[in-house]
């Protein structure tokens, strides 16, 4: 702590160093990577992008990789904008559009930066309860009366529940709020969702972020981006270019624009999760735990007599880490991100072990 610290610092708690722990040999199911490495079209073309190329600064708008996300969702690269990862990208966007006299709703479990954003910039946050299911209601979100958003943000699926909100469920909040800005941050909706990137041409207020660290497996390369209509990405390419005018990296831009072009990579790697999720939810339902219905990389598990802190530091003890969020409602449960099978298989066997012990 410092005297030269402004009220913004002392208010925030640093990301917690044990999610990234730097150990070898770990199970590490913690924070929703890909199993499976990116496509091996990536890696060469990251290599073929370190040649001389590197003293040159890279494309200040990232044109190639614009192009490549237009084509792939079929929408204009004016309505693209890219960012180091979506955090970043979501930091863009709390500041350019998120931030308005009347406040920002976001349910109350939900991605845990949504509120250190709030403090940041001094939004007001309204915290919405999800439903008993740990659903997101949709009628929480319509306006009632004088009573209605200034912005709205959740993910879809939610994080870190797992739970995922039909298409036209998520376009009833977008319609109703045609005043206000709605995010869906989609970091997870390539592992069962469909994506409201189909809705933007119909409705300017909506913004839909996503990230390259997920379904992609690029989690270290830091490319995230968001699509939405020309004015809601000019907002967000006017915060950027006040702090730095190269979006990413050349090596960023040239592995992102493979990754996208390698549509049929991206869908087996998708799949496979999707397969191990399934078998991983069947193996923990058979040791009693309950476990919410996931359209993302992970899941979210309780078992009904034992402490999900609990269970978290057995696992640790055994080299396993998952994430425990110690928080209302959700101190019983496990975040487990879905791994190999042999990882899924080595987690399962000690939880049966710690079980019965
Ligand atoms: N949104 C959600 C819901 C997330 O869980 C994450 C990952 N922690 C992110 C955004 C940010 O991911 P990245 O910055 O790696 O794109």
């Amino acid at each position: 702590m410092s005297r030269f610290w402004s009220a913004v610092v002392h208010g925030l708690t640093p990301y917690v160093p044990g999610e990234q722990p730097k150990l070898d040999n770990l199970v590490k199911l913690n924070t929703n990577e890909h199993p499976c490495g990116p496509s091996p079209k990536v890696l060469e073309a990251i290599r073929a992008a370190t040649g001389d190329g590197l003293r040159l600064y890279p494309d200040p708008n990232a044109d190639a990789l614009k192009a490549a996300l237009a084509r792939h969702h079929g929408v204009r690269p004016e309505q693209i904008f890219v960012g180091n990862g979506s955090d970043e990208v979501l930091a863009h966007a709390f500041m350019a559009l998120l931030k308005h006299e009347r406040a920002l709703w976001f349910p109350d479990i939900t991605y845990s930066f949504y509120p250190v954003y709030c403090g940041l910039y001094d939004i007001q946050p309204r915290i919405v309860p999800l439903a008993e299911d740990f659903s997101i209601r949709v009628e929480d979100y319509l306006p009632r009366g004088d009573e209605r958003a200034g912005a709205i943000i959740f993910p879809n699926p939610n994080a870190p529940t797992g739970r995922l909100l039909a298409l036209a469920e998520v376009e009833r909040i977008v319609a109703a709020n045609p005043e206000a800005v709605v995010l869906v941050d989609e970091a997870y909706v390539d592992f069962g969702g469909d994506s409201a990137i189909a809705l933007v041409d119909r409705h300017p207020n909506l913004l839909v972020t996503r990230t390259f660290s997920k379904s992609r497996a690029l989690a270290g390369l830091r490319v995230g981006y968001a699509v939405g209509d020309a004015a809601l990405i000019e907002a967000l390419e006017r915060v950027k270019n006040s702090f730095n005018s190269y979006p990413l990296d050349r090596l960023a831009i040239a592995g992102a624009v493979a990754s996208v072009e390698d549509e049929d990579y991206f869908r087996a790697s998708c799949a496979q999760v999707i397969e191990t999720r399934a078998r991983l939810v069947a193996d923990l339902q058979a040791l009693g735990f309950e476990v919410l219905p996931s359209a993302a990389n992970f899941i979210f598990a309780r078992h009904p007599t034992r402490d999900g802190a609990e269970l978290t530091a057995e696992l640790r003890r055994r080299a396993i880490i998952v994430r425990h969020f110690k928080a209302a409602r959700i101190d019983q449960f496990m975040r487990i991100t879905v791994g190999t099978d042999a990882q899924c298989a080595i987690l399962v066997a000690a939880l049966r072990e710690i079980l019965a012990g």
